[in-house]
């Protein structure tokens, strides 16, 4: 697994300037490999590492798919508003939401994965490409904070409490 964690940072690291945000309509390839669905506008070695897990989870028979990758400002800021709206307070709606300027979805570092099979499936192998679950109350959402091989670092409660 070493191996393959090390081939994805390669990959990852010599392919960058290449992989720039662009529309999800195609698929985005790096050195031939095509691109998992939804990886556009994620950082190179987030989209790599997600593709690999995403191949080798379809190989076994698991459903898998990215809900919500790289998000706008602008998007992010419409579903910060909403989340105040829906939470009652800028306190309680950073337990699940994060203004533009905080969201790791902003700056292409996060994934939210479906259906719940898959994100299980992920949460439990991930680690083989540095893929994390990191918040205990989103089980959807992943991102590539360990070494590949290695174990992950330890969940926060909760988006509030990184
Ligand atoms: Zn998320």
């Amino acid at each position: 697994m070493l191996v393959i964690g090390a081939a994805v940072l390669l990959i990852a690291s010599l392919c960058a300037p290449q992989a720039a945000a662009s529309p999800d309509t195609a698929r985005q390839h790096l050195l031939g490999v095509a691109l998992a669905p939804g990886t556009a506008g994620l950082t190179p070695q987030l989209g790599v590492a997600y593709t690999l897990a995403y191949r080798d989870a379809r190989a076994a028979g698991v459903p898998m798919y990215v809900n919500s990758g790289k998000r706008s400002r602008a998007e992010q800021a419409s579903l910060w508003r909403q989340g105040i709206r829906d939470y009652g307070s800028a306190a309680e709606a950073r337990r699940w939401v994060l203004p533009p300027d905080e969201s790791t979805h902003v700056t292409g570092q996060a994934i939210d994965v479906g259906p719940r099979a898959g994100a299980a499936w992920l949460q439990a192998n991930g680690v083989r490409w540095g893929l994390c679950r990191t918040f205990d109350n989103e089980w959807w959402h992943f991102e590539l904070v360990a070494v590949p091989g290695t174990h992950c670092p330890r969940r926060v409660p909760d988006a509030s409490r990184r």
